[in-house]
C-alpha cells in the first residue's frame, strides 16, 4: 500500500532523540526551549509555546485569547474537526464560512458578507479560526482588513502549513494574525510523533500561552497575584493543562526542523508532477495563487463524479487514497448542533469529489508515475 501520507526520518533524527534518552532529562530540559527557539528562528514570529499536539495548540489559542461561553468562534468546514472542536473546549459557540472552491480556503468575499450580518445581528464571532487547506496561506492581508474592522481575533491553524510562505513571509510568522497553530503529527511537514506549537508576535499572549499549556502554574512574578512568599513559590492564577511536549519529542523537532526546506521542495516537486500530468483531463486540481509558496501538505483532485467508485479502484490497486475532509458541520456531532446539509455548499460540493492521492517526500518517481496511470484509469 503506498498511503496517502508519510514521515520521513534519518540516523540524525534518531541519533538526536537517543541522546536525550541516554544523556537528558525527558521533560522539562533544555530541548523544548531549543525547539522552541528554533521555530522562532525558522518564522520569523517573536514567541513560540510548544505543547504536546496542533489541537492543544489550538486549544491554548483560544484560552489565551479569553474565548468564553457567550462568544462565538468561526472557522471553515472544511478542516480537520480540531478547528473547530477548540472552541466548543471552551463553551463557545460554533459557526463555519464557506470555502472559495478554487483555493478551498475560507472565501474572503463569504467572509465579509457573514461578518457584515453577524453585526446586524449582535453576533459577531470573537475569534476566526482560518485554515491554510493543503498547505496554501488563506487570502491574509484580505481577512486581517476584516478582522479588524469588525473586532475579531484571527487564528491561523496552520496545521498544513509549516514549510509555506505567503507574501514572502514564512507561515508561522503571525504577520497577520495574533497567533499561529501547528502541528507535528508524522502527516504533517516535520514530525515530534505528536505535537504542536502556537506562534506569536505578542509577549503578553505568548506568557499566557505558556500558563494555560502548564496547569495554569507559574512563577514569574508578573503573573501573580500579590508578592512572591520566595524562592520556592509558585502559584496557580487560571485553570491550565499539562499540554507540555517532552524532550524527546523536541529533540526529534530540532533535527526535523533542519530538514524542512528539504522536505517541502520535494513536496512541490511531486505536487509539479501530479498538476502537469492532469492538466488535461476532466480532474478538478488544486491552485497555487499569487503570493503563495504552497507547503504542499496534501494534493487533493476532485472528480466530476462517482467519486465512490473511483476511490475504491484506486484503493484495489494498493493506492492509500484519502478524503480531507468530510465537512465538520455534517458530522453527527455538529448536525446535533443545529447544522445541516446545503449550509455551506461549495464546502459540500468540493466534498462530493474529493480524493486525497499521495503526496511526501520518499515517494518514489515510480510510484508516482504508477499513481498517475491508476488514477487516468479510474477516470477514463
Ligand atoms: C492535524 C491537524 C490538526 C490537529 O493536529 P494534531 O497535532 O493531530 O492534534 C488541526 N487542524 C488541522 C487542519 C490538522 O490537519
Amino acid at each position: 500500500m503506498i498511503p496517502y501520507g508519510k514521515h520521513h526520518l534519518e540516523a540524525d533524527d534518531i541519533a538526536a532523540v537517543v541522546d536525550v534518552l541516554e544523556n537528558q532529562f525527558l521533560t522539562q530540559g533544555q530541548q523544548v526551549p531549543l525547539f522552541e527557539q528554533a521555530l522562532v528562528d525558522y518564522t520569523g514570529a517573536s514567541h513560540c509555546v510548544a505543547v504536546n499536539s496542533g489541537t492543544s495548540a489550538l486549544h491554548i489559542a483560544c484560552l489565551a485569547a479569553e474565548l468564553g461561553t457567550d462568544d462565538w468562534l468561526w472557522t471553515s468546514p472544511i478542516s480537520f474537526v480540531a478547528s473547530a472542536n477548540c472552541g466548543l473546549y471552551c463553551g463557545a459557540h460554533i459557526d463555519f464560512v464557506d470555502i472559495d472552491p478554487v483555493t478551498r480556503n475560507i472565501c474572503p468575499n463569504a467572509l465579509a458578507d457573514k461578518l457584515a450580518t453577524a453585526k446586524q445581528q449582535d453576533k459577531l464571532p470573537k475569534i476566526l479560526v482560518v485554515v491554510h487547506f493543503a498547505g496554501l496561506s488563506c487570502e491574509m492581508q484580505r481577512i486581517k482588513q476584516l478582522a479588524d474592522q469588525y473586532g475579531v481575533w484571527l487564528i491561523e491553524d496552520a496545521a498544513h502549513g509549516l514549510g509555506g510562505h505567503y507574501q514572502g513571509a514564512a507561515i508561522g510568522s503571525c504577520a497577520y494574525s495574533h497567533m499561529t497553530c501547528l502541528s507535528f503529527h508524522p502527516v504533517k511537514s516535520i514530525t515530534t510523533a505528536e505535537g504542536g506549537a502556537v506562534t506569536t508576535n505578542d509577549a503578553y499572549l505568548a506568557k499566557q500561552l505558556a500558563l494555560y499549556a502548564k496547569h495554569g502554574v507559574t512563577r514569574d512574578s508578573e503573573l501573580m497575584v500579590g508578592e512572591s512568599e520566595g524562592p520556592w513559590y509558585y502559584q496557580q492564577v487560571a485553570l491550565g493543562y499539562n499540554y507540555r511536549l517532552s524532550d524527546l519529542q523536541a529533540a526529534l523537532g530540532i533535527s526535523q526542523l533542519k530538514k524542512l526546506s528539504r522536505f517541502i521542495q520535494k513536496r512541490t516537486e511531486l505536487a509539479e508532477v501530479y498538476t502537469q500530468a492532469f492538466a488535461n483531463t476532466a480532474l478538478k486540481l488544486p491552485v497555487v495563487t499569487d503570493g503563495n509558496a504552497s507547503a504542499w501538505h496534501i494534493y487533493m483532485i476532485e472528480v466530476p463524479h462517482s467519486r465512490r467508485e473511483i476511490f475504491a479502484r484506486l484503493q484495489e490497486k494498493g493506492i492509500g487514497v484519502n478524503v480531507h475532509y468530510i465537512p465538520i458541520h455534517l458530522q453527527p456531532y455538529y448536525r446535533q448542533l443545529g447544522f445541516e446539509p446545503g449550509n455551506f455548499p461549495h464546502a459540500e460540493q468540493f466534498y462530493a469529489g474529493a480524493i486525497t492521492l499521495p503526496l511526501y517526500p520518499d515517494l518514489t518517481a515510480e510510484q508516482q508515475a504508477y499513481v498517475i496511470d491508476c488514477v487516468k484509469e479510474a477516470i477514463a
